[in-house]
């Protein structure tokens, strides 16, 4: 996959997996000089989203896209990022920038969009993720970390974070005067994320979990309000329409109708986990409920610095563990094994900070 582009001339060293096995190993590739639009990010802390599994496993390449770091250039068209700035960057790396979505800094509907991985540029070179020490970043793909906020467990906000602030902001659950009862399935990355945005905006927050282990965590540490097992079928049916809205974040294929079950009549089931099999969804809660089931793709970059900013403000950053880059194989084996409470965190410049 390492390609020439003509102004590809920094020799970045990273990471990558290389065949389908999986195994990272490090990597040294070429990224763009920074042109009038960029800033160059020295990369701090790298978070791990469950998408690097989907990805990894069948793809060659660098998918990692939770990113914060410093930066450390500007090209003379960047107005709005300094030198020193605290930066993020997200899944984006590019879209067309004149359809409507992007016109409404909705950019990850555009359908020209490329992700930060595995992605085309607008020069044509692979994005390679950030998985390395260095990124070159169109700056209206970045956006500012508050400075309360510590870099390290601010990273996964980039995906997880904006991933599951969407569709709350969309079902107004996102500093609304309404409370509502809302529900979050799997509690990993995007769900523990999701739990501490429905608690800090003080609406009554139920997990729905496979995991009998997470019920105290849930509780105590993150502030949940219940616990149902998925699994506990007298759990299930005590929970029949009791909840106005649920976002499931769910990465293994499973049925969404005991999930729809627990909605109220007209209530909004938001899938944001992506399984690679389709979900089983059965007619009849959807039909007796009048229920909805949307879908949401990460955000845009507008709504990702209003999601940091909002961050900021209530103090909201992810559970993390950090490793060393050598600690990323045993990590992915954890991930995939449902073992992380709740992101792992790669620092990847060895303890340089900001
Ligand atoms: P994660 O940390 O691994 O969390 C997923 C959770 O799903 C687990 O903690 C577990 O929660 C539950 N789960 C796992 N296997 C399960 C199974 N076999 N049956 C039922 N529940 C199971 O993953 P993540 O990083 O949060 O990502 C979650 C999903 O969202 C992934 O599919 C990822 O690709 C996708 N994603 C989508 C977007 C988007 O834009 N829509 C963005 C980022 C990620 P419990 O232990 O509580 O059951
Ligand atoms: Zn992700």
């Amino acid at each position: 996959m390492a390609q020439t582009t003509p102004n590809h001339t920094q020799s970045v060293v990273g990471w990558a997996a290389h065949d389908p096995s999986g195994k990272i190993t490090p990597y040294i590739f070429k990224r763009r000089e920074n042109g009038v639009n960029d800033v160059t990010i020295k990369i701090l802390y790298c978070g791990i989203c469950h998408t690097d599994i989907h990805h990894i496993k069948n793809d060659w390449g660098i998918t990692i896209h939770e990113i914060t770091g410093i930066i450390t250039k500007v090209g003379s068209n960047v107005k709005n990022f300094k030198v020193g700035d605290r930066a993020a960057v997200g899944c984006l790396a590019a879209a067309c920038m004149e359809c409507e979505f992007c016109k409404d800094s909705q950019e990850n509907y555009c359908d020209k969009i490329q992700f930060t991985y595995n992605g085309i540029f607008w020069d044509g070179s692979i994005t390679y993720g950030g998985y390395s020490e260095m990124l070159v970043a169109d700056y209206r793909f970045v956006v500012h970390v508050p400075e309360n906020i510590a870099m390290d467990a601010a990273a996964p906000l980039l995906c997880a974070g904006i991933t599951v602030f969407c569709p709350m902001k969309d079902n107004n659950l996102i500093d609304s005067p309404a409370k509502k009862r809302i529900g979050i399935v799997g509690l990993g990355g995007l769900g523990h994320v999701a739990v501490k945005f429905g608690k800090a905006f003080g609406h009554h927050v139920t997990v729905i979990s496979t995991s009998p282990s997470k019920e105290k965590e849930a509780k105590e540490l993150l502030g949940a309000d219940e616990f149902i097992l998925s699994t506990n079928a007298m759990q299930m049916q005590a929970g029949k329409r009791t909840l106005d809205f649920i976002l499931d974040t769910v990465s293994a294929k499973h049925s969404l109708g005991p999930i729809l079950e627990l909605l109220k009549v007209n209530g909004t089931l938001s899938v944001v986990g992506a399984p690679e099999a389709p979900f089983e969804l059965p007619s009849f809660p959807l039909i007796f409920g009048k229920r909805s089931v949307k879908g949401s793709m990460t955000g845009g970059m507008r709504e990702t610095q209003e999601m940091m900013n909002v961050c900021g403000k209530y103090n909201i950053t992810c559970n993390i563990e950090v490793i060393k880059p050598d600690q990323i194989n045993e990590a992915l084996d954890r991930l995939a094994r449902n073992d992380v409470r709740y992101r792992f965190v790669i620092d990847i410049a060895g303890g340089a900070r900001e």
